[in-house]
């Protein structure tokens, strides 16, 4: 492990003995009365990113509670990351990062989960994908995004000419939150330090949100996912393209093209050289 690596695993251990790996955090009520934010399952129910239709209805209110910035951990995680830049990526580097996290039970959401989904994928990797949660198939497998949802977005992958093992998947929280609704503020507040550490380890050029919740919690906005997507935001310093959620696409493929249209903008990106 490299010098930088572990600083940064430092980092998170450090942040985890201050403020524990076992605390339950209050947490508050997202107020969206189109999706489900109360705990139901959203109005278009289905897995975790299901969320995205709501925003498309005409005079719904965009999400009035967002995350900020101190909440989002960066206050108190944040600004030690700041003087962590890992020089070269190892083997290995993953791994001590999900160590150091361990069987985490910082929300509530531990205590209904089969399996933390930390997320998987290369490292580093010019691509990361950022969904919102695991859904039911994913907290059974302990893996990101391997359910119908899963399939379509490995289809969405290998359509930019990469493939699973060239990018790297995760979401905002590791645990499934029950009956697929939305993850709380609290619960994202807690899990944001281990998403902030795996982007400085995985050292994305592009990350792509995948679904409201995703693009709403990374960008701290209300703003509806139909408006945010197709164009070029940033986060942590790298480019952010949000698109729909693979879920969502599942159950209104008439917006496929418009995801399609996203990722082709990601390619073009990728394309440009290097800064
Ligand atoms: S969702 Fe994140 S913070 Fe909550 S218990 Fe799971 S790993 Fe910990």
């Amino acid at each position: 492990m490299s010098e930088d690596v572990r600083e940064l695993v430092g980092a998170v251990r450090t942040y985890l003995q201050v403020h524990g790996r076992g605390r339950h955090f209050a947490t508050g009520s997202w107020v969206d009365p189109g999706s489900g934010r109360d705990g139901s399952a959203g109005a278009l129910g289905g897995s975790s990113g299901a969320g995205d239709g709501p925003d498309h209805v005409p005079g719904t209110a965009p999400v009035a509670e967002t995350v900020t910035d101190r909440e989002f951990g960066r206050e108190d995680f944040g600004s030690k990351l700041e003087t962590v830049a890992p020089a070269r990526i190892e083997a290995g580097d993953l791994d001590q990062l999900r160590e150091v996290w361990g069987e985490c039970t910082r929300c509530s959401l531990a205590g209904g989960r089969t399996n933390l989904v930390f997320g998987e994928g290369a490292a580093p990797a010019d691509l990361m994908f950022i969904g919102e949660g695991p859904g039911e198939q994913e907290d059974l497998q302990g893996r990101p995004f391997v359910g119908r949802a899963g399939e379509l977005l490995t289809k969405m992958i290998e359509a930019m000419g990469l493939s699973r093992d060239l990018v790297f998947i995760a979401n905002i929280v590791k645990c499934r939150p029950p009956g697929n609704r939305d993850p709380e503020p609290g619960e994202v507040t807690s899990c944001l330090p281990v998403l902030l550490a795996q982007i400085r380890l995985v050292r994305p050029r592009v990350i792509v949100s995948l679904g409201r919740i995703s693009a709403q919690t990374l960008l701290s906005s209300g703003t509806p996912i139909g408006r945010l997507r197709g164009r070029w935001h940033c986060f942590e310093g790298v480019d952010l393209m949000p698109t729909f959620h693979p879920a969502y696409l599942l159950r209104s493929p008439e917006k496929k093209k418009e995801a399609w249209q996203d990722l082709q903008l990601v390619m073009e990106k990728l394309r440009e050289p290097h800064a």
